[in-house]
Parts: structure tokens; C-alpha cells; sequence
């Protein structure tokens, strides 16, 4: 069926199309014409009236555990399609489920029902790949994985795996990681540093092996210093892109603007690192196998450290609009293209354009998902 989105504020790249329309089709599960009036409905469209709402590319989270109740390591097909329903009722149409340091088997097991999930398909966001987050971490920057299962860098643990992985988190100083990172990089696989104690000039030495990426920049890793830049200076100091947990709890606002603002919009992604609580009320949950309490919007280990969040990327958008003077699109570019481009999807994903899959979020004006459409099917809870 051929579809209308008409009276919509249509968010392209760089600007915003006031009362416009779009057509798609379900069938064909693209988008046919973005136009900047009211296209005249044909017989047999439906017609979605957006009311002066927004209309924005769907959203694309490349780190995320959980939600609803279930974990990426669950490893079960029941897991990942909780996932994805609570995901699209957030305006997220496409995702990266997202391993823990856990044992080699546990790994393999949720990268082989990943692999399930991405062919088979789910009845929400999409699943593009994985994002493998540990085990090849620092001791000393552990966060809340598990520190029983770390291991070094070794080649063999993913490798059969490369037709799903997209993003490797890993810490760069580690015995083994440059040669895992150059063969990440053969492979168009994102290597990406986390959870590491790097030195600013070990950072260097991973970027010429191909290393371009920050996993939840500022949070488990080392800090800025003015004599000792860390991994943080080092981020800032070239080209690679940094996720950003925006739900004003991984970090103080004012970081999250001169972040968007040194490093540009074009090379920050924002990410909801959410675990299994996202979704649900606040209590006690568990992320990799150890205890989580979810208790004022922060989810914590019983230590205190921070263990993923409860946040949902049509929250970080409302939380830029707060406390930034970025404009809509720039928010946007942060949720869609960016991360379609890091996942060499741009070509079909990330844009309202004509050609392009279907992947939309109407938005109300305040902001609030009001439908998610993937592939040009409208997900209903
Ligand atoms: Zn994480």
C-alpha cells in the first residue's frame, strides 16, 4: 500500500520543510517523493495527517543492550524482538544489539542469534549487525562489565562472525589489539576505544592501524589532563566520531555542548547504551550478569558505576533541544546519517529522500513519538 504524510515538518539535513508532504510505499518499502506543499493524495493512499508534527528519518541506535525486560545475551530470538518493539515505540528503526564481556561461548551464542535476527528480521527496529563491547577491555576501566571474563585481543573470537559485527569496543594498549584492529579495519568493521586506559600516544598508534571511533566518550576511559591528553584529548585531537550518552547523568551538559561543539556535528553519534530496564519502571535488573538498580533515571551497580543507561534516543533528542542552541536538523544528523554513514548505509538509510528505505518517525511538536514506520510498515505495540 502506497501511503501520505501530509501537514508535516519534514526534517531534512540542513534545513526543514514547513507543511510539507511525503509519499511511500509499503510495498516497495521506500520513500517515493518529499515534496515542500501538500501533495494531492491519489485513490487508494492511506492518508496520515502529521497536524504540524515533525517527520524524521528513523532513528538508528549502534549501542544498545537491552529493554523491555531482556538482554542482548540472552541470546534467544524472544530477546531481540522485545528489543526491537520497545526500540521503535522510541522512534528507533533500525539498531546494533550490543554483547558484554561475558565467557567465549556466551559471546558466540549471542552473536549467532544476532546473525538470526538481522536475516530473519524482528517485529521492530530493524537489526543491522552488532556492536561487540568487551571482552578485550582494560582492567582498570572495566565500568560495569565483568572483570571474571576479560581476555586479550585474539583474532579467532570474532572471526566468524564479520558478516554481523560492525563495531568492536576494545582497549587499544592491550597486548594483541593492534593487529585485531587492522584486521577489524580489512574487514570495514569499526574498531572503536573504550573501557581502556590508553595514553594519548598509544591512541596514536591504534588510528594508524585504523581505529576512528570513541565508544561513550568521557565514560570509562582516560581523561583529559593539559600534560597528559588521554584518550579523551586524543578524541578530540582528530577526525575519529565519539558516541555521546545524552540523558544528563554520563556527564554534565555543558560537556555535551562544547563536545557537539569542538568535535561538530558531523562527528558525534548519540547512543542510548540502554540495558535491560529501558522501558520499564524503576527497580532491581541485571546487565551481564550482575545486579542493576534503576533509580532516578540512572541506572547503577550496587557500587554506584554507572551500568548502560534507561535512555531512549527520542529522549537525547529532547535533551539536546533543552540544553543546546542546536537546531533541529543538527539534533537529527546525530540519530540518523551519522550513524548511517559510520555503518556504510548512507546510500539507503538516514534521509528523508526519494529512493531511500522507509524508515520514519512522526514526532508531535513537543517532540513526542506518535508513529514509527519501518520499511513503510507502521509498528504497532
Ligand atoms: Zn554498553
Amino acid at each position: 500500500m502506497r501511503k501520505i504524510i501530509k501537514n508535516a515538518n519534514i526534517i531534512l539535513e540542513d534545513r526543514i520543510i514547513n507543511n510539507g508532504s511525503l509519499i511511500f510505499s509499503e510495498a516497495e518499502a521506500e520513500i517515493e517523493k518529499v515534496a515542500a506543499y501538500n501533495l494531492s493524495e491519489e485513490a487508494e493512499m492511506e492518508v496520515i495527517d502529521a497536524r504540524g508534527g515533525y517527520l524524521a528519518p528513523g532513528m538508528i541506535d549502534t549501542h544498545i543492550h537491552g529493554g523491555g525486560g531482556f538482554d542482548t545475551m540472552d541470546a534467544s530470538a524472544e530477546a531481540l524482538n522485545k528489543i526491537s518493539k520497545v526500540l521503535a515505540s522510541h522512534g528507533v528503526t533500525s539498531f546494533l544489539p550490543t554483547t558484554m564481556t561475558m565467557a567465549r561461548d556466551k559471546i558466540q551464542a549471542a552473536l549467532q542469534n544476532i546473525r538470526q535476527a538481522k536475516k530473519e528480521g524482528t517485529d521492530g527496529a530493524q537489526v543491522l549487525g552488532t556492536h561487540v563491547e568487551g571482552p578485550f577491555i582494560s582492567p582498570d576501566y572495566i565500568g560495569a562489565q565483568n572483570s571474571e571474563n576479560l581476555i586479550k585481543p585474539e583474532l579467532e573470537l570474532l572471526r566468524d562472525f564479520y558478516d554481523v559485527v560492525e563495531i568492536v569496543t576494545m582497549a587499544p594498549e592491550v597486548e594483541g589489539a593492534l593487529a585485531l584492529i587492522e584486521e577489524l579495519n580489512e574487514h570495514k568493521i569499526t574498531a572503536s576505544a573504550g573501557h581502556s586506559a590508553a595514553t594519548y600516544e598509544e591512541f596514536q598508534q591504534a588510528y594508524q592501524a585504523g581505529m576512528d571511533h570513541f565508544t561513550h566518550l568521557y565514560n570509562a576511559m582516560t581523561g583529559l589532563h593539559h600534560r597528559k591528553p588521554g584518550l579523551v584529548g586524543a578524541a578530540f585531537d582528530s577526525e575519529a566520531t565519539v558516541e555521546l550518552i545524552v540523558d544528563l547523568i554520563h556527564h554534565h551538559q555543558a560537556v555535551d555542548r562544547f563536545t557537539i561543539q569542538a568535535k561538530g556535528v558531523d562527528r558525534v553519534i548519540l547512543v542510548s547504551d540502554g540495558m535491560e530496564a529501558t522501558g520499564l519502571e524503576e527497580g532491581e535488573y541485571e546487565l551481564g550478569g550482575q545486579k542493576v538498580i534503576v533509580k532516578d533515571g540512572a541506572a547503577r551497580l550496587e557500587s554506584g558505576v554507572l551500568a548502560g543507561s534507561v535512555l531512549t534516543l527520542d529522549q537525547a533528542v529532547r535533551n539536546l533541544l533543552e540544553v543546546t542552541d542546536l537546531t533541529v536538523p543538527e539534533i537529527f544528523r546525530m540519530v540518523t546519517l551519522n550513524p548511517a554513514e559510520k555503518l556504510n548505509l548512507a546510500h539507503k538509510l538516514g534521509r528523508l529522500k526519494s529512493g531511500y528505505q522507509a524508515d520514519l518517525v512522526l514526532f508531535d511538536q513537543n517532540f513526542k513519538v506518535q508513529k514509527t514506520f519501518v520499511k513503510g510498515k507502521e509498528i504497532r505495540q
